[in-house]
C-alpha cells in the first residue's frame, strides 16, 4: 500500500494546479501516508472536516461548511478526467494496481468518508481501449452545465492603492466615495482629451517638423491608447454590462480571477462593488474563471476552465448564476 500512495504522490508532485480538487486529493493523499502502516482500513477514511482541516481550508471549523467545501470540489471527476494519465504513471513505475478516491456514506447519523481505493490497472492495448472506453468518458463529457459560486465583497481583498476607492469591497456610487471615483476617472479622460488637441495643435505647426515632433505624434496615441483601454474602457463597459473583470487596478495580486459588480441594494441605490464568480469545471474539476470571450461577441463574459480554458466553456448568467456549456464552432488555420 505504502509504494501505491506514493506513486500517487509522485504523480500528484509532478502535475500541480490550482483547482480545489487537486488541494482536496493531496490532502488525502498526506493522511493516508501518515496511516498508511495502520493494521486498520478504517484508520485511512477521512470525513469532510479532516480533509477540509489537512487541506488547510477556513472551513475546517464548521463541519456543514466542510462538507460543502469537499463534496462541491468534484474530486470522482478530477480523478476521473485524468485517469489515463495516473494509470499511465502507476503502469510505469511497475504496479499492478492503482489508487482512486473513493467516498462512502454510512448512512443514517455517520458521517460520508473519503479514502483511496485500489482497483488492478485494466489492459492498456489498443484493442482494450477500443473495447472499453474509459468511464471518465461517458459520464464527464455529457457534464454541461455548471453552478457558479459567488465571494461576496469583503471577502475578494483589494489592491492597497484602490482600497480608499473600493474601501470595504463596496460602496454606493452616490456617496463621496463615488465622488471620489468620478473624479478619480476624470483624470484619465482629461488626458484623452489633452492629447487629441494636442496631435490637432500639430497641424497649425508653421516652423520645419523636428525629431522631437515626431517622437510626441508617436507616444502620445500610443499612451492614449492605453490609458483607453486600461482605465476608461473597462469603466464605460461597467456601466453598459453590469460586470466586468477586476484587472489588477483593483484586485489584490494575491486574488486570482475578481470582478467588479454594479448591483442594487434594498433601497434601490445603486452599488459598486469587488466580488469573485468561480465554479468547478464539471468535465475535470478544474477551476472555472471568467473571462471575455473569444466568439462572435467579445464582450460577452464566459467560465473559461483554467486546465483548458478553451475546450471547458460555460455560458454565464449573472442572476442565475448558472451556465451551459458553450461548444465553439471549431476553426482550423491554413
Ligand atoms: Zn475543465
Amino acid at each position: 500500500m505504502r509504494a501505491l500512495v506514493d506513486c500517487l504522490n509522485d504523480w500528484l508532485a509532478g502535475h500541480r494546479e490550482d483547482a480545489g480538487a487537486y488541494s482536496l486529493l493531496i490532502a488525502l493523499t498526506q493522511e493516508t501516508l501518515k496511516r498508511v502502516d495502520s493494521p486498520s482500513a478504517a484508520q485511512r477514511e477521512f470525513d469532510a472536516q479532516d480533509l477540509a482541516s489537512a487541506a488547510g481550508r477556513p472551513e475546517a471549523d464548521d463541519f456543514d461548511a466542510s462538507k460543502r467545501w469537499v463534496v462541491g470540489r468534484g474530486l470522482e471527476t478530477y480523478a476521473s478526467a485524468r485517469r489515463q494519465s495516473i494509470e499511465d504513471h502507476f503502469r510505469a513505475a511497475g504496479h499492478a494496481t492503482c489508487l482512486r478516491p473513493a467516498r462512502r456514506s454510512p448512512g443514517g447519523k455517520h458521517r460520508a468518508v473519503w479514502y483511496l481505493e485500489q482497483y488492478p490497472l485494466p489492459d492498456d492495448s489498443a484493442e482494450a481501449i477500443a473495447a472499453d472506453p474509459p468511464p471518465a468518458g461517458r459520464g464527464a463529457i455529457h457534464a454541461t452545465t455548471v453552478q457558479y459560486e459567488f465571494t461576496p465583497p469583503g471577502q475578494v481583498k483589494a489592491v492597497w492603492f484602490s482600497r480608499p476607492l473600493i474601501g470595504a469591497g463596496s460602496f454606493l456610487t452616490k456617496s463621496w466615495r463615488g465622488l471620489l471615483w468620478g473624479a478619480a476617472l476624470l483624470v484619465p479622460v482629461a488626458y484623452l482629451v489633452l492629447s487629441a488637441l494636442l496631435t490637432l495643435d500639430f497641424t497649425q505647426l508653421r516652423r520645419p517638423v523636428q525629431t522631437a515632433d515626431l517622437a510626441t505624434l508617436i507616444v502620445a496615441p500610443v499612451l492614449a491608447w492605453i490609458v483607453w483601454r486600461i482605465l476608461v474602457r473597462p469603466m464605460i463597459w461597467l456601466a453598459d454590462d453590469r460586470i466586468i473583470p477586476a484587472t489588477e487596478l483593483w484586485a489584490a495580486w494575491s486574488e486570482a480571477n475578481a470582478q467588479l459588480e454594479l448591483t442594487k441594494d434594498e433601497h434601490d441605490r445603486r452599488r459598486l462593488q469587488l466580488v469573485r464568480y468561480t465554479a468547478v469545471c464539471p468535465v475535470c474539476a478544474g477551476t472555472v474563471e471568467l473571462r471575455y470571450s473569444q466568439g462572435p461577441n467579445t464582450r460577452r463574459l464566459v467560465g473559461c476552465c483554467a486546465e483548458a480554458p478553451h475546450d471547458h466553456v460555460f455560458s454565464f448568467d449573472r442572476i442565475s448564476r448558472a451556465g451551459r456549456r458553450v461548444y465553439a464552432e471549431p476553426r482550423c488555420n491554413g
